[in-house]
């Protein structure tokens, strides 16, 4: 099997997969019981918090944790929490994850003035409009790298003009983590949404931060759990791979992977007719959205998977409907260039062979 998908979800990490082969059967305590069993686990997310806290760039007051990206952003932009901190305009981009879009959609309908900032064909949003929508009630939600071409967007510039104004800012950030340098408190956004299953961790957990959790209201009322910011039965053994999978991350071997990926769009640009999506802007190092010549890409997709080969056509999240991509659709493609891209997503464990094995398959294909 030739996995490149990661941006979709990634295999376990090596210490998870450790985990899940010893450790995950004697993880079913509920760490909230008093006696020593829960408790000994309730220690082990004590420690975990801190990992994961340290891997962000901030302490362990502003880490909820929940079960994933979509909930994060969701609890962010729940009516109660957008009223109670007086927000009355989001400001987003039509670049952004489904999980963002469809909940803006619903908060246009509940009175939310929602508007979504242009971009070029690259997928750089226009600040010189931000600059111009921003006031002291304003809420910008903004992806820091985008899911299916890469884009990063410039997060920190994007606070101080956000913070100028007495406005506040979500990160979506689900893709960035593990890929890039991440350091919450650096950005010092007020906000970010994280997801485990994006770096290694098990499904369903993920990380809410909130620089100021006294201001934040939150989704759910309950057990009392993190702090009672998100009650509900803590999932310890998802948590626990979390504090694991941070661990291993590897920035350095990040480096590998842009050069793994630059080696591929060097090569497969030799082919006629592919054109790379949001190539003149600043990526992650791992993505690759190209226009494949024509053929449709759900075709091309199921053609490479009955080899074993895994791409995808846009985002996990919407590939069971072949809509052309909405980002695609913002960066100005028609529907046959978006209809026929597909999204590589590598990391440290593809390597050079894998990649000319995809790229002899893909010639094939495009020629049939
Ligand atoms: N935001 C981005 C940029 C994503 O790529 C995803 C998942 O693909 C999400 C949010 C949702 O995260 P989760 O799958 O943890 O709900």
């Amino acid at each position: 099997m030739i996995y490149f998908d990661h941006n979709a979800t990634t295999p376990p990490s090596r210490k998870v997969r450790e985990f899940i082969q010893t450790g995950l059967v004697d993880y079913w305590a509920n760490p909230s019981s008093e006696h020593g069993f829960g408790s000994k686990l309730a220690d082990k997310i004590k420690e975990d918090r801190l990992l994961i806290a340290d891997s962000l760039g901030v302490s362990t007051k502003g880490i909820i944790f929940t079960s994933g990206g979509t909930e994060s952003i969701n609890s962010i932009l729940s009516v109660h929490n957008l009223e109670s901190l007086k927000i009355k305009k989001i400001i987003s981009s039509p670049l952004e994850h489904h999980a963002t879009l469809d909940r803006l959609n619903f908060l246009k309908k509940n009175g939310f003035e929602i508007v979504l900032l242009p971009n070029n064909e690259h997928g750089r949003v226009d600040l010189n409009v931000l600059e111009d929508q921003l006031n002291s009630s304003t809420l910008v939600t903004i992806l820091l790298a985008n899911n299916e071409i890469g884009t990063i967007n410039p997060i920190k510039k994007i606070t101080q003009m956000v913070h100028q104004k007495g406005g506040l800012i979500h990160v979506d950030s689900v893709q960035a983590w593990g890929k890039v340098p991440l350091n919450l408190e650096d950005l010092d956004v007020d906000f970010a949404s994280l997801s485990g299953h994006k770096i290694g961790a098990l499904k369903g957990v993920g990380i809410l931060y909130v620089k100021d959790v006294k201001s934040y209201l939150p989704l759910m009322h309950g057990g009392g759990q993190e702090r009672g910011y998100r009650p509900g039965t803590i999932n310890a053994a998802s948590v626990h791979s979390l504090g694991l999978a941070v661990q291993d991350i590897n920035l350095e071997k990040m480096h590998e992977v842009e050069k793994l990926r630059n080696y591929f769009e060097s090569e497969i640009q030799k082919l006629s007719s592919i054109k790379i999506n949001g190539f003149d802007s600043s990526r992650l190092p791992n993505t690759s959205n190209f226009f494949a010549g024509g053929r449709l890409s759900s075709e091309l997709m199921f053609e490479l998977s009955r080899k074993e080969i895994y791409v995808s056509t846009g985002s996990a999240c919407n590939s069971g409907s072949f809509k052309p991509s909405h980002v695609l659709k913002a960066l100005g493609l028609g529907d046959k260039e978006s209809k026929g891209s597909l999204r590589i997503s590598f990391s440290k464990d593809n390597t050079f062979d894998e990649v000319n094995v995809f790229i002899n398959f893909l010639q094939n294909l495009i020629k049939e």
